[in-house]
């Protein structure tokens, strides 16, 4: 058969990541990897959930193992209720809740509910690439705005959209995750917040606030949340458990003004028909039972130590001129290396010396960013952290080496 001519545009317009073939390479072996986005899996309450799981099937069972509505079961949605308002996420008479296949497919659901192609949404530069991949199924165009080590710079959101509008285009969103962004580890200061919504409420734009990280940030902040803070219902939320209980749950939702809730509910119907029952009686229960609320303190301790770690690493063995950003929870740390550092030249020395980490070019979806890199810190162990940032800093000398 001639598959050439089977296939779409947009399933013959992906790639398959280079750094994502290198990474399969050095994935086995005493290879360290700050690459990895993964939950340290010691954070996973096991015991608890699996005398949940068995409760669910003994009490829920014919419920639990049978389809159920495209919006999610009426016990978990109530549970997200009462969860996201334990922590402090406003959650309007007038809102929609809707459970998801990760936070993932809430993305998607957005770009399918919002997008026509050719459409903008503003975004951070560098941005999260699992929203990057969501929008680009819808071609989506990028407004990107940099950041430094308290997030995206807003005030120069107005410009850069007027310049878009300008030109005719259509600005529909802007995206962000303001507090522990993946990648960069920056949190918005609630003035930055401040003026996003005052620029969203001023072009008619929504705002989709991207939130997996802010229950387990592991210092006091000041904070607010957008969704909180938002006065005219442009506000859509997003969560997950996927870093507080278990990412193969795959349970994440949605909460923002009806209309948009019901337009990603109508889409999600001809996706999947309806998020796994089972997992979202598990998570419901897990929620009232309070199983996720007691677990943070735990999660937040393991995650303080390899951040002070690797912080640690960072200061004591890393190569002068490079800029680090200091993440107060989340996954990862942002890296800024010395300008004559191009950061794919860099893993191919460093993959030599035992240590991978991902470019990141990749997350700049308008290109850009080829001296920066994306640390994770939350899967390797403390000895790991140490000697990877050791062998990162050795194959960044190795680098200038071969320059000069
Ligand atoms: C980890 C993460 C998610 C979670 O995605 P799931 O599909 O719920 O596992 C969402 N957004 C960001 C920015 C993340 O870092």
């Amino acid at each position: 058969m001639d598959y050439k001519k089977l296939f779409s545009e947009y399933a013959l317009s992906m790639r398959v990541s280079d750094i994502r073939e290198l990474l399969k390479v050095v994935e086995s072996g005493r290879v360290i990897s700050f690459a990895g986005g993964l939950p340290d899996p010691r954070t996973f309450p096991k015991e608890e959930i699996a005398s949940i799981a068995k409760y669910v099937v003994e009490n829920y069972g014919d419920k639990a193992l049978q389809y159920s509505p495209t919006r999610g079961v009426k016990l978990l949605i109530n549970a997200i209720k009462d969860f996201s308002q334990r922590q402090g996420v406003r959650v309007r008479e007038d809102d929609g809740i809707i459970v998801t296949v990760g936070s993932q497919q809430g993305l998607y659901l957005l770009a399918l509910s919002i997008i026509n192609p050719g459409d903008y949404i503003v975004t951070e530069e560098p941005s999260y690439l699992g929203m990057i991949q969501a929008f680009s199924a819808r071609k989506t165009r990028f407004i990107t705005i940099p950041i430094d080590e308290n997030g995206m710079k807003t005030h120069l959101l107005e410009s850069a959209i007027k310049k878009v509008l300008s030109e005719g285009g259509r600005v529909k969103a802007i995206y962000t995750v303001p507090t522990c962004h993946n990648p960069a580890g920056t949190t918005m200061p609630i003035e930055r917040r401040k003026e996003l919504l005052e620029v969203a409420e001023r072009y008619d734009l929504l705002v989709i606030e991207d939130d997996p990280y802010s229950v387990i940030t592991f210092e006091k902040t000041s904070v607010e949340y957008l969704k909180t803070m938002d006065k005219s219902g442009r506000v859509v939320y997003l969560s997950t458990v996927s870093k507080i209980l278990a990412p193969g749950l795959r349970i994440g939702w949605s909460i923002g003004p009806e209309p948009v809730i019901s337009k990603m509910e109508l889409v999600k119907q001809a996706v999947d028909l309806h998020t796994p029952t089972f997992p979202q009686y598990i998570v419901a229960e897990a929620m009232n039972r309070r199983v996720i609320d007691n677990h943070i303190p735990f999660i937040k301790a393991i995650y303080k130590e390899k951040r002070d770690t690797i912080l640690n690493a960072f200061e004591e063995y890393m190569v002068e001129g490079t800029k680090w950003t200091k993440p107060i929870g989340g996954l990862f740390v942002w890296t800024w290396f010395p300008d004559w550092v191009n950061s794919r030249k860099l893993l191919e020395i460093a993959v030599k010396n035992g240590v991978v980490f991902v470019p990141g070019d990749s997350f700049y979806p308008n290109g850009g960013g080829y001296n920066t890199a994306r640390i994770n810190y939350s899967f390797p162990t403390k000895e790991e952290l140490i000697e990877g940032v050791k062998r990162l800093a050795t194959s960044i000398r190795e680098l200038k080496s071969t320059l000069s």
